[in-house]
């Protein structure tokens, strides 16, 4: 006997093939279903796994992970936040650039889209080797 699952949105049943239960028959109908709704959900699902590499991403650049490089983790923890919040609101097309600079350090984090509108995230910092003579 054919196995079928319904989308969780529509209702629209598809084959799905020998599966388990029938939680796991609808959550692949759900994510292969056509309507507005599955699409919407697809993207939605699309933008966390962006948002979440977004958030992994900061925490590489402002985190421990920089001491392998010798630059110091930022202590700001608000900083790292509002960096994150920032990258989603890139990501979700809310934003276009961003520059914000702890008080502290004079680190400074970038959030850009660029052309191809992936999102790029940047660690940079306010100091300058000037010698006046
Ligand atoms: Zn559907």
């Amino acid at each position: 006997m054919e196995q079928t699952g319904a989308c969780r949105f529509c209702g629209q049943t598809q084959v799905t093939g020998m599966m388990t239960g029938a939680e796991e028959r609808d959550s692949k109908v759900t994510l292969n279903c056509d309507c507005p709704e599955g699409h919407e959900f697809r993207r939605e699902e699309r933008m966390k796994e962006k948002i979440q590499n977004a958030n992994e991403q900061i925490n590489a650049l402002f985190g421990q992970e920089m001491m392998n490089h010798h630059i110091e983790p930022l202590q700001n923890q608000r900083f790292i936040a509002i960096m994150k919040e920032l990258a989603e609101a890139a990501i979700r097309s809310q934003i276009r650039k961003a520059t914000i600079e702890d008080e502290e350090t004079g680190t400074k984090g970038y959030i850009s889209v660029n052309s191809k509108g992936g999102v790029n995230i940047e660690r940079g910092n306010t100091f300058k080797y000037k010698r006046e003579i």
